[in-house]
């Protein structure tokens, strides 16, 4: 299976080229009502919980190589990481990042995340190599947060969720 697909159009982002940095099974922090995967399989509060090697720069990048030598990049607008659910979870997400962004050039880099995991120095250092970050927060309170993401840890809310998008958008 690529973790390259696409290109595929996007109301928010136009002609899109997508790499998918999990693959199935889907992985994520949350287990959303509206999730267009379905159930998340696994529901993890952080990447440790894991145990699986998650793809790499390499698998990548060889997916992308294949990919644009029968693709011609003027046609791309934009090139989102999203995927079999939660990007962040993934840590060489900034490795992965910096080998697309040299293959791709002036082509924008997007990601599409969940936010569970700002809080964390090492997300948001991954995070910068994006030109854009579409950053998820779907309820004001504690309760309907809980009752449409469903989130795997218990201890993340509202607050520190909205206090570390700001962080992210102070030093970005
Ligand atoms: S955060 Fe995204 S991938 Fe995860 S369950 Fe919610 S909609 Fe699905």
């Amino acid at each position: 299976m690529s973790t390259v697909y696409g290109p595929v159009p996007s109301w928010r982002l136009r002609r899109s080229l997508g790499i998918d940095v999990l693959l199935p099974p889907k992985k994520c922090t949350f287990n959303c009502v509206y999730c267009q995967l379905g159930k998340t399989r696994m529901h993890v509060s952080g990447p440790e919980m894991l145990s699986e090697p998650l793809v790499d720069a390499n698998r990548v990048a060889g997916d992308l190589d294949g990919v644009l030598k029968r693709l011609d990049l003027d046609s791309v607008e934009i090139v989102t990481f999203s995927g079999t659910g939660e990007p962040t979870l993934n840590l060489g997400l900034g490795k992965i990042a910096k080998e697309v962004k040299r293959r791709v050039s002036s082509v924008p880099l997007a990601i599409l995340a969940n936010s569970s995991l700002f809080h964390r120095r090492e997300i948001r250092k991954n995070l910068s190599w994006f030109d854009l970050i579409v950053a998820k927060l779907d309820a004001g309170d504690e309760e309907t947060f809980r009752l449409i993401n469903r989130p795997a840890d218990k201890k993340i809310d509202v607050e520190t969720i909205g206090d570390s998008i700001k962080e992210l958008k102070k030093n970005g």
